[in-house]
């Protein structure tokens, strides 16, 4: 397949998915929407919404968890009530929150935000940085996540076992590096594309016969380190 058809079928799937979880919603529960708007160094932002109720303040918890080690560092709570301007044109524009985050006392790491009300997830999943590593591995302040689901994730190195006589260089012409290049099924993931396992930002650049479907080849510097690594079932994260 050419590079722009495999974009165009990512972008379908994606479509597809989207189409899926909206009739799953509207057929079971779906009584809530809302949104986190962002994520900067005070607070979380968002609206949330109970459309069988609209003039009620809706309750919002928001949960922080650093991705390096998967552990809950707050779940946060809170009613949307605020009034925002930009709401008003749908409804009564008292619907927004804002919680306060004392994201130093969290340390250093790359942390994900996600909001829950009414029972539901809220959209907009995010992630924000703490430190100069994770700020840098992001490239910003905060970004947008995308959930992709599980994914089977395994490592490689230069070594010839790895790599064959590939050594370093990928399949787009670069030189992998460690905690930035990851080898793919570009049918299922775009080459170029940010991906986030583990707190760590890498960039789809490479490919190999062993990687299909949802199966993510990360790349290490030195054979001990893939051993290290083995094989983990993760939950992978599209960056936006
Ligand atoms: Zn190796």
């Amino acid at each position: 397949m050419q590079k722009a058809n495999r974009i165009h079928w990512f972008l379908g799937t994606l479509l597809m998915m989207t189409f899926f979880l909206i009739n799953t919603f509207n057929a079971f529960a779906a009584q809530t929407s809302g949104i986190i708007d962002n994520a900067d160094e005070n607070s979380v932002r968002g609206w949330a919404l109970n459309r069988s109720d609209p003039g009620s303040a809706a309750e919002v918890k928001v949960v922080i968890t650093n991705q390096t080690n998967g552990q809950v560092v707050a779940e946060l709570t809170t009613t949307a009530s605020k009034y925002r301007e930009d709401l008003a044109a749908q409804g009564t524009g008292n619907y927004g929150f804002e919680i306060p985050v004392p994201w130093n006392s969290y340390g250093d790491g790359t942390y994900l935000v996600e909001a829950y009300s009414g029972g539901q997830k809220l959209s907009g999943t995010r992630v924000y940085p703490v430190g100069a590593a994770a700020a840098a591995s992001l490239q910003n302040s905060s970004s947008n996540l995308r959930s992709l689901g599980a994914f089977r994730t395994t490592a490689y190195c230069p070594c010839r076992k790895c790599s064959g006589g590939w050594g370093g260089r990928t399949s787009t012409g670069t030189i992998a590096a460690a905690n930035h290049t990851i080898s793919v099924d570009p049918r299922v993931i775009p080459y170029g594309s940010r991906i986030m396992i583990g707190g760590v930002v890498y960039t789809a650049e490479d490919c190999g016969g062993g990687v299909k479907g949802n199966h993510i080849d990360i790349f290490f510097n030195t054979h001990g380190e893939t051993r290290a690594y083995g094989s983990r079932n993760v939950e992978v994260y599209l960056v936006q």
